[in-house]
Protein backbone atom coordinates (compact mmCIF):
# COMPACT_ATOMS: atom_id res chain seq x y z
CA UNK A 1 0.00 0.00 0.00
CA UNK A 2 1.80 3.16 -0.86
CA UNK A 3 1.47 5.88 1.20
CA UNK A 4 -1.42 8.48 1.08
CA UNK A 5 -3.69 5.95 -0.56
CA UNK A 6 -7.04 7.20 -0.05
CA UNK A 7 -8.84 3.98 0.34
CA UNK A 8 -8.60 1.53 3.43
CA UNK A 9 -6.05 -0.99 2.90
CA UNK A 10 -8.06 -3.60 4.81
CA UNK A 11 -11.45 -2.51 3.69
CA UNK A 12 -13.43 -5.52 2.01
CA UNK A 13 -14.16 -3.46 -1.08
CA UNK A 14 -10.26 -2.84 -1.88
CA UNK A 15 -9.06 -6.48 -1.66
CA UNK A 16 -11.74 -7.44 -3.71
CA UNK A 17 -8.44 -6.92 -6.79
CA UNK A 18 -6.03 -8.25 -4.38
CA UNK A 19 -7.15 -11.61 -2.70
CA UNK A 20 -7.80 -14.61 -5.36
CA UNK A 21 -10.44 -16.95 -4.42
CA UNK A 22 -11.92 -13.75 -2.72
CA UNK A 23 -15.54 -14.51 -2.26
CA UNK A 24 -18.01 -11.54 -2.63
CA UNK A 25 -20.55 -12.77 -0.04
CA UNK A 26 -17.53 -13.07 2.28
CA UNK A 27 -18.82 -10.58 4.75
CA UNK A 28 -22.40 -11.09 4.31
CA UNK A 29 -22.64 -13.30 7.57
CA UNK A 30 -22.34 -9.71 9.57
CA UNK A 31 -26.19 -10.03 9.13
CA UNK A 32 -26.17 -6.60 11.28
CA UNK A 33 -23.71 -4.35 8.92
CA UNK A 34 -25.16 -1.39 7.49
CA UNK A 35 -22.13 -0.01 5.65
CA UNK A 36 -21.72 -1.55 2.28
CA UNK A 37 -18.69 -2.43 1.11
CA UNK A 38 -18.31 0.19 -1.45
CA UNK A 39 -18.24 2.93 0.95
CA UNK A 40 -15.97 1.97 3.27
CA UNK A 41 -13.43 4.52 2.52
CA UNK A 42 -10.86 6.39 4.77
CA UNK A 43 -12.61 9.39 3.43
CA UNK A 44 -16.03 8.03 4.31
CA UNK A 45 -14.59 7.67 7.42
CA UNK A 46 -13.09 10.73 8.03
CA UNK A 47 -16.51 12.71 7.04
CA UNK A 48 -18.52 10.03 9.57
CA UNK A 49 -15.94 11.06 12.42
CA UNK A 50 -16.29 14.59 11.47
CA UNK A 51 -20.65 14.76 11.55
CA UNK A 52 -20.28 12.95 14.98
CA UNK A 53 -18.51 15.51 16.44
CA UNK A 54 -20.12 18.40 15.03
CA UNK A 55 -22.78 19.92 17.25
CA UNK A 56 -25.32 19.72 14.17
CA UNK A 57 -24.89 16.25 13.04
CA UNK A 58 -26.03 15.94 9.85
CA UNK A 59 -25.97 12.10 7.77
CA UNK A 60 -23.47 12.65 4.71
CA UNK A 61 -25.39 12.48 1.29
CA UNK A 62 -24.10 8.88 0.58
CA UNK A 63 -25.36 7.81 3.42
CA UNK A 64 -28.93 9.59 3.50
CA UNK A 65 -31.04 6.75 2.13
CA UNK A 66 -29.36 3.81 4.56
CA UNK A 67 -29.90 6.15 7.75
CA UNK A 68 -34.13 6.09 6.62
CA UNK A 69 -33.44 2.24 6.30
CA UNK A 70 -31.86 2.15 9.49
CA UNK A 71 -34.62 4.56 11.27
CA UNK A 72 -37.03 2.62 9.28
CA UNK A 73 -35.86 -0.74 10.83
CA UNK A 74 -35.51 0.58 14.75
CA UNK A 75 -38.34 3.41 14.78
CA UNK A 76 -41.00 1.76 12.35
CA UNK A 77 -42.53 0.01 15.71
CA UNK A 78 -41.83 3.00 18.29
CA UNK A 79 -43.80 5.57 16.17
CA UNK A 80 -46.55 2.78 15.79
CA UNK A 81 -46.84 2.63 19.41
CA UNK A 82 -46.99 6.20 20.28
CA UNK A 83 -49.26 6.76 17.50
CA UNK A 84 -51.88 4.50 18.76
CA UNK A 85 -51.45 5.63 22.70
CA UNK A 86 -51.79 9.08 21.09
CA UNK A 87 -55.10 8.00 19.79
CA UNK A 88 -55.94 6.41 22.92
CA UNK A 89 -54.71 9.28 24.66
CA UNK A 90 -57.04 11.86 22.38
CA UNK A 91 -60.24 9.50 22.96
CA UNK A 92 -59.89 9.60 26.86
CA UNK A 93 -59.97 13.56 27.13
CA UNK A 94 -63.80 12.67 26.40
CA UNK A 95 -63.98 12.29 29.82
CA UNK A 96 -62.91 15.74 30.95
CA UNK A 97 -65.03 17.32 28.24
CA UNK A 98 -68.24 15.74 29.35
CA UNK A 99 -67.34 17.19 32.66
CA UNK A 100 -65.75 20.52 31.76
CA UNK A 101 -67.78 21.17 28.42
CA UNK A 102 -71.03 18.90 29.30
CA UNK A 103 -73.23 21.06 26.67
CA UNK A 104 -71.26 19.45 23.73
CA UNK A 105 -70.47 16.01 25.77
CA UNK A 106 -72.53 14.12 23.21
CA UNK A 107 -70.91 15.94 20.30
CA UNK A 108 -67.23 15.16 21.68
CA UNK A 109 -67.48 11.75 22.26
CA UNK A 110 -69.06 11.64 18.40
CA UNK A 111 -66.21 13.64 17.23
CA UNK A 112 -63.42 12.33 19.20
CA UNK A 113 -64.56 8.76 18.30
CA UNK A 114 -64.70 9.51 14.56
CA UNK A 115 -61.49 11.38 14.34
CA UNK A 116 -59.85 8.11 16.17
CA UNK A 117 -61.17 5.84 14.19
CA UNK A 118 -60.26 7.70 11.16
CA UNK A 119 -56.76 8.03 12.68
CA UNK A 120 -56.15 4.18 13.16
CA UNK A 121 -57.58 3.51 9.64
CA UNK A 122 -54.71 5.98 8.11
CA UNK A 123 -52.05 4.43 10.58
CA UNK A 124 -53.16 0.63 10.17
CA UNK A 125 -52.63 1.41 6.00
CA UNK A 126 -49.61 3.53 6.49
CA UNK A 127 -47.59 1.27 9.06
CA UNK A 128 -48.73 -1.73 6.54
CA UNK A 129 -47.98 0.04 2.80
CA UNK A 130 -45.52 2.47 3.87
CA UNK A 131 -41.79 2.30 3.55
CA UNK A 132 -41.08 5.51 3.88
CA UNK A 133 -39.94 6.68 7.73
CA UNK A 134 -40.30 10.34 7.38
CA UNK A 135 -44.54 9.96 6.27
CA UNK A 136 -44.24 7.79 9.23
CA UNK A 137 -42.86 10.03 11.44
CA UNK A 138 -44.98 13.08 10.34
CA UNK A 139 -47.99 11.11 11.25
CA UNK A 140 -48.65 11.83 14.79
CA UNK A 141 -48.11 15.43 14.38
CA UNK A 142 -51.23 15.92 11.16
CA UNK A 143 -52.96 13.54 13.55
CA UNK A 144 -52.77 15.75 16.44
CA UNK A 145 -52.93 19.03 14.27
CA UNK A 146 -56.49 17.30 13.00
CA UNK A 147 -57.16 16.64 16.53
CA UNK A 148 -56.59 20.32 17.48
CA UNK A 149 -58.63 21.83 15.09
CA UNK A 150 -61.69 19.84 15.50
CA UNK A 151 -61.43 20.09 19.94
CA UNK A 152 -61.08 23.77 19.33
CA UNK A 153 -64.34 23.55 17.51
CA UNK A 154 -66.22 21.23 20.35
CA UNK A 155 -64.83 24.72 22.41
CA UNK A 156 -66.09 27.14 19.94
CA UNK A 157 -69.30 25.44 20.40
CA UNK A 158 -69.95 25.02 23.57
CA UNK A 159 -71.34 27.71 26.28
CA UNK A 160 -68.96 26.60 29.52
CA UNK A 161 -67.63 28.98 31.90
CA UNK A 162 -64.96 26.58 31.65
CA UNK A 163 -63.81 26.85 27.87
CA UNK A 164 -61.46 30.37 28.72
CA UNK A 165 -59.13 28.00 31.28
CA UNK A 166 -60.12 24.39 29.10
CA UNK A 167 -57.95 25.81 26.36
CA UNK A 168 -54.67 26.12 27.96
CA UNK A 169 -54.76 22.08 27.45
CA UNK A 170 -54.01 22.83 23.79
CA UNK A 171 -50.19 22.93 25.38
CA UNK A 172 -50.47 19.59 25.39
CA UNK A 173 -51.17 19.25 21.55
CA UNK A 174 -47.84 20.99 20.98
CA UNK A 175 -45.88 18.93 23.17
CA UNK A 176 -47.20 16.13 21.84
CA UNK A 177 -46.77 16.62 18.42
CA UNK A 178 -43.35 17.67 18.66
CA UNK A 179 -42.24 14.96 21.54
CA UNK A 180 -42.99 12.07 19.18
CA UNK A 181 -40.80 12.92 15.93
CA UNK A 182 -37.00 10.79 15.57
CA UNK A 183 -36.15 10.80 12.47
CA UNK A 184 -36.65 14.34 10.96
CA UNK A 185 -36.05 17.52 12.66
CA UNK A 186 -37.62 19.28 9.19
CA UNK A 187 -40.93 17.19 10.25
CA UNK A 188 -40.87 18.85 13.66
CA UNK A 189 -40.61 22.52 12.40
CA UNK A 190 -43.56 22.02 9.89
CA UNK A 191 -45.59 20.28 12.71
CA UNK A 192 -45.03 23.17 15.36
CA UNK A 193 -45.98 26.02 12.29
CA UNK A 194 -48.81 24.05 11.07
CA UNK A 195 -50.37 22.71 15.01
CA UNK A 196 -49.36 26.57 16.14
CA UNK A 197 -51.96 28.05 12.79
CA UNK A 198 -54.63 25.60 14.10
CA UNK A 199 -54.13 26.42 18.12
CA UNK A 200 -53.50 30.38 17.47
CA UNK A 201 -56.43 30.23 14.96
CA UNK A 202 -58.83 28.62 17.20
CA UNK A 203 -58.21 30.92 20.35
CA UNK A 204 -58.18 33.68 18.28
CA UNK A 205 -61.87 33.03 17.84
CA UNK A 206 -62.47 32.04 21.50
CA UNK A 207 -60.91 34.58 23.96
CA UNK A 208 -59.75 38.70 23.67
CA UNK A 209 -56.45 39.91 22.69
CA UNK A 210 -55.67 40.56 26.43
CA UNK A 211 -56.27 36.82 26.91
CA UNK A 212 -54.46 35.64 23.67
CA UNK A 213 -51.16 37.63 24.62
CA UNK A 214 -51.59 35.91 27.99
CA UNK A 215 -51.86 32.62 26.19
CA UNK A 216 -48.57 33.08 23.93
CA UNK A 217 -46.88 34.29 27.14
CA UNK A 218 -47.36 30.51 28.48
CA UNK A 219 -47.67 28.46 25.00
CA UNK A 220 -44.56 30.13 23.47
CA UNK A 221 -41.76 28.60 26.54
CA UNK A 222 -43.62 25.07 25.37
CA UNK A 223 -43.38 25.66 21.76
CA UNK A 224 -40.02 26.13 22.17
CA UNK A 225 -38.80 23.71 24.66
CA UNK A 226 -40.54 20.94 22.88
CA UNK A 227 -38.59 21.88 19.70
CA UNK A 228 -35.46 21.55 21.46
CA UNK A 229 -36.29 18.21 22.49
CA UNK A 230 -37.69 16.94 18.82
CA UNK A 231 -34.34 18.51 18.05
CA UNK A 232 -32.29 16.81 20.02
CA UNK A 233 -33.80 13.55 19.47
CA UNK A 234 -33.37 13.77 15.75
CA UNK A 235 -29.84 14.64 16.70
CA UNK A 236 -29.30 11.83 18.76
CA UNK A 237 -30.89 9.09 15.99
CA UNK A 238 -28.66 10.70 13.40
CA UNK A 239 -25.63 10.20 15.82
CA UNK A 240 -26.58 6.76 16.70
CA UNK A 241 -26.60 5.92 13.37
CA UNK A 242 -23.32 7.15 12.40
CA UNK A 243 -21.54 5.15 15.54
CA UNK A 244 -23.28 1.99 13.85
CA UNK A 245 -21.41 2.81 10.50
CA UNK A 246 -18.11 3.18 12.53
CA UNK A 247 -18.85 0.12 14.37
CA UNK A 248 -19.34 -1.50 11.08
CA UNK A 249 -15.99 0.42 9.33
CA UNK A 250 -13.99 -0.84 12.35
CA UNK A 251 -15.84 -4.21 12.31
CA UNK A 252 -14.32 -4.30 8.32
CA UNK A 253 -10.92 -3.53 9.45
CA UNK A 254 -10.42 -5.70 12.17
CA UNK A 255 -11.47 -8.67 10.18
CA UNK A 256 -9.55 -7.65 6.90
CA UNK A 257 -6.21 -7.36 9.51
CA UNK A 258 -7.20 -11.00 10.97
CA UNK A 259 -7.08 -12.32 7.77
CA UNK A 260 -4.87 -10.78 5.88
CA UNK A 261 -0.69 -10.44 5.83
CA UNK A 262 0.37 -6.82 6.01
CA UNK A 263 3.40 -7.28 3.76
CA UNK A 264 1.80 -8.57 0.74
CA UNK A 265 -1.84 -7.84 1.66
CA UNK A 266 -2.45 -11.59 0.52
CA UNK A 267 -4.57 -13.59 3.17
CA UNK A 268 -2.45 -15.15 6.46
CA UNK A 269 -2.22 -18.61 6.74
CA UNK A 270 -4.88 -18.62 9.27
CA UNK A 271 -7.19 -18.15 6.77
CA UNK A 272 -5.95 -20.01 4.37
CA UNK A 273 -6.13 -22.48 6.04
CA UNK A 274 -9.86 -22.06 6.91
CA UNK A 275 -10.68 -21.02 3.31
CA UNK A 276 -8.68 -23.96 1.97
CA UNK A 277 -10.88 -26.47 4.67
CA UNK A 278 -13.79 -25.10 3.82
CA UNK A 279 -12.77 -25.39 -0.15
CA UNK A 280 -12.06 -28.72 0.68
CA UNK A 281 -14.95 -29.50 1.85
CA UNK A 282 -17.40 -28.29 -0.23
CA UNK A 283 -16.01 -29.35 -3.58
CA UNK A 284 -17.27 -32.07 -5.39
CA UNK A 285 -14.90 -35.47 -3.84
CA UNK A 286 -14.78 -36.56 -7.39
CA UNK A 287 -12.94 -33.02 -8.47
CA UNK A 288 -9.30 -32.76 -8.64
CA UNK A 289 -7.68 -30.43 -6.19
CA UNK A 290 -3.81 -29.09 -6.10
CA UNK A 291 -1.79 -27.54 -3.99
CA UNK A 292 1.38 -25.28 -4.85
CA UNK A 293 3.89 -24.64 -1.89
CA UNK A 294 6.49 -22.38 -3.29
CA UNK A 295 9.80 -21.10 -1.30
CA UNK A 296 11.93 -18.23 -2.66
CA UNK A 297 15.15 -19.38 -3.60
CA UNK A 298 18.36 -17.99 -1.21
CA UNK A 299 16.83 -15.08 0.31
CA UNK A 300 18.98 -15.06 3.01
CA UNK A 301 21.52 -13.67 0.60
CA UNK A 302 19.15 -11.39 -0.87
CA UNK A 303 18.43 -10.08 2.79
CA UNK A 304 22.42 -10.04 3.84
CA UNK A 305 23.27 -8.58 0.12
CA UNK A 306 20.68 -5.73 -0.46
CA UNK A 307 19.07 -5.52 3.25
CA UNK A 308 15.96 -6.38 4.29
CA UNK A 309 13.75 -3.41 2.86
CA UNK A 310 14.60 -5.11 -0.50
CA UNK A 311 13.70 -8.26 1.16
CA UNK A 312 10.50 -7.02 1.78
CA UNK A 313 9.91 -5.70 -1.84
CA UNK A 314 10.80 -9.05 -3.58
CA UNK A 315 8.05 -10.55 -1.40
CA UNK A 316 5.73 -8.02 -2.34
CA UNK A 317 6.51 -8.60 -6.26
CA UNK A 318 6.49 -11.88 -5.73
CA UNK A 319 3.38 -11.64 -4.20
CA UNK A 320 1.91 -9.47 -7.45
CA UNK A 321 3.47 -11.85 -9.67
CA UNK A 322 1.79 -14.59 -8.15
CA UNK A 323 -1.67 -12.83 -7.66
CA UNK A 324 -2.38 -11.85 -11.16
CA UNK A 325 -1.34 -15.90 -12.42
CA UNK A 326 -4.43 -17.59 -10.21
CA UNK A 327 -8.09 -17.33 -10.82
CA UNK A 328 -10.98 -16.09 -9.21
CA UNK A 329 -11.44 -19.63 -7.27
CA UNK A 330 -7.91 -20.37 -6.03
CA UNK A 331 -6.82 -19.55 -2.39
CA UNK A 332 -3.30 -17.72 -2.32
CA UNK A 333 -1.64 -16.71 0.94
CA UNK A 334 1.72 -16.02 2.61
CA UNK A 335 2.37 -19.36 4.43
CA UNK A 336 4.74 -17.76 6.81
CA UNK A 337 8.54 -15.99 6.24
CA UNK A 338 9.25 -16.07 2.16
CA UNK A 339 7.03 -19.38 1.61
CA UNK A 340 3.69 -19.11 -0.42
CA UNK A 341 0.76 -21.68 -0.81
CA UNK A 342 -1.82 -21.59 -3.24
CA UNK A 343 -5.16 -24.20 -3.82
CA UNK A 344 -5.68 -24.71 -6.73
CA UNK A 345 -9.64 -26.38 -6.85
CA UNK A 346 -10.87 -28.26 -9.70
CA UNK A 347 -7.16 -28.71 -11.57
CA UNK A 348 -5.57 -31.70 -12.69
CA UNK A 349 -1.70 -32.26 -12.00
CA UNK A 350 -0.98 -31.20 -15.38
CA UNK A 351 -2.67 -28.07 -15.17
CA UNK A 352 -1.16 -27.99 -11.69
CA UNK A 353 2.46 -28.35 -13.29
CA UNK A 354 1.70 -25.34 -15.86
CA UNK A 355 0.81 -22.92 -13.94
CA UNK A 356 3.42 -23.87 -11.76
CA UNK A 357 6.14 -23.39 -14.21
CA UNK A 358 5.04 -20.66 -15.88
CA UNK A 359 5.12 -19.15 -12.40
CA UNK A 360 8.69 -19.69 -12.06
CA UNK A 361 9.62 -18.18 -15.74
CA UNK A 362 8.00 -15.32 -14.85
CA UNK A 363 9.30 -15.07 -11.68
CA UNK A 364 12.93 -15.74 -13.36
CA UNK A 365 12.54 -12.77 -15.72
CA UNK A 366 11.25 -10.25 -13.12
CA UNK A 367 14.20 -7.86 -12.78
CA UNK A 368 14.02 -6.15 -9.08
CA UNK A 369 15.65 -2.92 -9.06
CA UNK A 370 17.72 -1.48 -5.99
CA UNK A 371 18.11 2.31 -5.86
CA UNK A 372 17.16 3.07 -9.65
CA UNK A 373 20.86 1.37 -10.73
CA UNK A 374 21.76 -2.27 -9.52
CA UNK A 375 19.33 -4.90 -10.85
CA UNK A 376 18.79 -8.75 -9.71
CA UNK A 377 16.80 -11.90 -10.30
CA UNK A 378 15.24 -14.11 -7.98
CA UNK A 379 13.60 -17.44 -8.74
CA UNK A 380 11.44 -19.95 -6.86
CA UNK A 381 11.31 -23.51 -6.16
CA UNK A 382 7.89 -25.14 -6.19
CA UNK A 383 6.41 -28.40 -4.93
CA UNK A 384 2.65 -29.46 -6.22
CA UNK A 385 0.35 -31.94 -4.57
CA UNK A 386 -2.81 -33.16 -5.73
CA UNK A 387 -5.31 -34.73 -3.33
CA UNK A 388 -6.74 -37.59 -4.63
CA UNK A 389 -10.93 -38.12 -5.64
CA UNK A 390 -12.53 -38.89 -2.36
CA UNK A 391 -9.83 -37.33 -0.05
CA UNK A 392 -9.85 -34.50 2.27
CA UNK A 393 -7.08 -34.33 4.36
CA UNK A 394 -5.29 -30.39 4.10
CA UNK A 395 -2.97 -31.41 5.94
CA UNK A 396 -1.51 -34.21 3.63
CA UNK A 397 -2.03 -31.89 0.92
CA UNK A 398 -0.05 -29.62 2.46
CA UNK A 399 2.67 -32.05 3.95
CA UNK A 400 2.79 -33.66 0.62
CA UNK A 401 3.45 -30.15 -1.07
CA UNK A 402 6.12 -29.77 1.77
CA UNK A 403 8.17 -33.17 0.48
CA UNK A 404 8.20 -32.04 -3.22
CA UNK A 405 9.32 -28.37 -2.28
CA UNK A 406 12.19 -30.13 -0.20
CA UNK A 407 12.92 -31.99 -3.54
CA UNK A 408 12.79 -28.88 -5.95
CA UNK A 409 15.21 -27.34 -3.94
CA UNK A 410 17.76 -30.67 -4.01
CA UNK A 411 17.18 -30.75 -7.42
CA UNK A 412 18.71 -27.37 -7.95
CA UNK A 413 16.03 -24.73 -7.02
CA UNK A 414 13.91 -22.57 -9.81
CA UNK A 415 12.13 -25.55 -10.67
CA UNK A 416 8.70 -27.23 -10.19
CA UNK A 417 9.03 -30.85 -8.31
CA UNK A 418 5.79 -33.26 -7.77
CA UNK A 419 5.06 -35.13 -4.86
CA UNK A 420 4.83 -38.56 -6.01
CA UNK A 421 4.47 -41.81 -3.40
CA UNK A 422 7.88 -42.68 -4.35
P1 LIG B 1 16.45 -21.71 0.30
O1 LIG B 1 16.80 -21.47 -1.12
O2 LIG B 1 16.92 -23.03 0.79
O3 LIG B 1 15.01 -21.51 0.58
O4 LIG B 1 17.27 -20.65 1.15
P2 LIG B 1 16.73 -19.34 1.82
O5 LIG B 1 17.88 -18.47 2.11
O6 LIG B 1 15.67 -18.76 0.99
O7 LIG B 1 16.03 -19.91 3.12
P3 LIG B 1 16.30 -19.64 4.63
O8 LIG B 1 15.26 -20.40 5.37
O9 LIG B 1 17.75 -19.95 4.99
O10 LIG B 1 16.11 -18.10 4.83
C1 LIG B 1 14.86 -17.53 4.80
C2 LIG B 1 15.04 -16.09 5.16
O11 LIG B 1 13.83 -15.33 4.96
C3 LIG B 1 15.43 -15.88 6.59
C4 LIG B 1 14.53 -14.75 7.08
O12 LIG B 1 15.26 -13.73 7.69
C5 LIG B 1 13.93 -14.21 5.82
N1 LIG B 1 12.63 -13.68 6.03
C6 LIG B 1 11.56 -14.25 6.60
N2 LIG B 1 10.51 -13.39 6.63
C7 LIG B 1 10.93 -12.24 6.07
C8 LIG B 1 10.33 -10.98 5.83
O13 LIG B 1 9.15 -10.73 6.12
N3 LIG B 1 11.06 -10.03 5.23
C9 LIG B 1 12.36 -10.24 4.88
N4 LIG B 1 13.03 -9.27 4.27
N5 LIG B 1 12.97 -11.41 5.13
C10 LIG B 1 12.28 -12.40 5.71
MG1 LIG C 1 11.86 -21.12 3.53
MG1 LIG D 1 13.88 -19.87 0.69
Amino acid sequence: MSQGQQENPHCPENQEHKHIGDNEDKYSNIGTAILPKRLCTLDNKKLIKQQLEHPTTRIPEQFQQYYLDYQNKHQRQFLKCVNLIGQLTFLSYFFVDWVLLPDIGMLSGIARLSLVIFALLVNWLAFRYCKNIKVLDSLLPASVAAAAAIWLELLYLSHSPFVSTYLYASIIFILLGNLCVQVSFRNSIFSSLLISAVIFNGVFRLVSVQELILFSLIYAPVLLLSMYISWNNTLNSKRNFLRVLLNDWNYYTLTEMAHTDELTQLYNRRQFLQLAEQNIQQWPKYNLTCLLMFDIDFFKNINDTYGHDVGDEVLRVLADITRREMRHSDVLARFGGEEFIALLPDTTLEDAMNIANRLCRKIESHQICVKDKCFFNFSVSIGVSQLQPNQSDLNLLIKNADIALYQAKKNGRNQVAIYTHE
